[in-house]
């Protein structure tokens, strides 16, 4: 490890990796990438892959539909194949509240110009007929998402980032960072002390802690989520879904296998990666109620990752104001793997040229000072802490 550094990231998730990558693709800093574990060891390693840019909101279609047009070519760029498969993704309407809904996001993403359609019940039915029809009122229909592997694209951008002289310190915690006059002047890791002017906060869950070593507090939460993964099973699922009704999300990988994770109500206690019963019982009901085939299926395996969410569940984005040089690339919640190719490029343009680009100046943390908070009512989370921050601010 040397002793200086342009710029110090800290975090070796795709957030920081594809940042890495960016940053170095312009030859003109030395970048190094802390990871207290291993690379892809937190949410990175652990997502359920999807990907998607129907949203609802301006500022999420804008952000997440730029990472989409990144991702269409990222096993070229990256040289090495993230195996983005371009299935389509469906979000499920179950109710007629909820076509109500689809119909009202599919204005604003025409609007925008995306790729997506609104479905009736019946071809919603004819795409995918293993749904049990009881729950389909119809959906959008986005002909470009898919999902991708989580792990190779933590591989992809790991290694295009070290042929570009990125250098990747696994294992190395930050437990510190020195502020001189305001600004950022070095950080101390377990593995020693490096200089640097520029430290970005990538570390996904954690990015509180990180961010109180700056005497900054964040307004976040952290959730566990949970994913299960089935037996291989013969092609029923031709598209990545999700649904708003049981809070839930999945696809079929290429080997068969039904890959989903869903929201568990009154939220699980934060201990740690431990996988929990109460979890699987509770996405497998959800899943059989959408699929009754799954019914009888085996499980092969089950496992936990933790984010970080903001109250309005945007993620936090760009520079903060009182500490020069300390910079946000966190708070992705649920969906900082698809925001990844756009989000390490964003933030990369916002460190070369010193200008907020404007798809992220919307993400501010500010944005919790002023009230203007980004609401996208197609997200496929809890909305509680919304719901509250909205009757605090009435
Ligand atoms: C079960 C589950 C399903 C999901 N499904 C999807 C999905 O389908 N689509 C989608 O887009 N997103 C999904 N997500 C969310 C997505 O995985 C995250 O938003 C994304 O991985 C965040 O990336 P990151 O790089 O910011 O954080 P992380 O991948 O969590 O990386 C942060 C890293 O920082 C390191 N770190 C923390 N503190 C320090 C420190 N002090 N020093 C050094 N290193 C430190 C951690 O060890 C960690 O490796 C899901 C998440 C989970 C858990």
């Amino acid at each position: 490890m040397r002793s200086h550094y342009d710029v110090v990231i800290v975090g070796g998730g795709v957030q920081g990796l594809s940042l890495a990558y960016n940053l170095a693709r312009s030859d003109l800093l030395r970048v190094a990438v802390l990871e207290k574990s291993y690379i892809g060891s937190g949410a990175s390693g652990r997502n359920g892959e999807m990907i998607r840019s129907a949203f609802a909101s301006l500022e999420w279609i804008r952000l997440f539909d730029k990472s989409l047009q990144l991702w269409e070519s990222l096993s070229a760029e990256l040289d090495f194949n993230v195996m983005f498969t371009r299935t389509g993704y469906l979000v499920l309407a179950s109710t007629h509240d909820e076509l109500g809904e689809c119909r009202i996001h599919i204005e604003r993403q025409k609007e925008l110009g995306l790729d997506t359609r609104l479905i009736e019940a019946d071809e919603v039915l004819r795409l995918v007929p293993a749904l049990n029809p009881r729950w389909v009122t119809g959906g959008i229909l986005q002909l470009n998402g898919g999902s991708a592997r989580h792990d190779a694209v933590v591989w992809a951008y790991a290694r295009a980032a070290r042929r570009l002289s990125v250098e990747i310190f696994p294992h190395t915690e930050v437990i510190g960072i020195d502020i001189k006059s305001g600004s950022v002047s070095g950080v101390r890791t377990t593995k020693g002390n490096i200089e640097t002017q520029t430290v970005v906060n990538a570390a996904g869950a954690f990015a509180g802690q990180l961010a109180a070593m700056v005497g900054l507090h964040l307004p976040l939460e952290i959730y566990r989520l949970e994913m299960i993964v089935t037996e291989p099973l013969k092609p029923f699922l031709p598209v990545a879904l999700s649904s708003p009704h049981i809070m839930g999300y999945m696809h079929q990988t290429t080997r068969g296998e039904f890959a989903g994770g869903a929201e568990v109500e009154g939220r699980l206690p934060f201990s740690g990666l431990k996988s929990t019963r109460m979890a699987v019982q509770n996405m497998a009901r959800k899943f059989i109620s959408l699929f009754p085939g799954l019914g009888g299926v085996n499980l092969m395996r089950q496992w936990a990752g933790v984010v970080s969410k903001t109250p309005d569940r945007g993620p936090l984005l760009g520079r903060v104001d009182k500490v020069e040089g300390f910079l946000l690339s966190a708070a992705w919640g649920g969906y900082g793997f698809m925001g990844s190719p756009a989000g390490g490029k964003l933030m990369a343009e916002l460190i070369l040229t010193g200008e907020t680009p404007k798809h992220i100046q919307p993400f501010n943390l500010n944005r919790f000072k002023t009230g203007k908070l980004i609401v996208d009512s197609s997200l496929v989370v809890s909305t509680e802490s919304i719901e509250k921050n909205e009757k605090n601010r009435r």
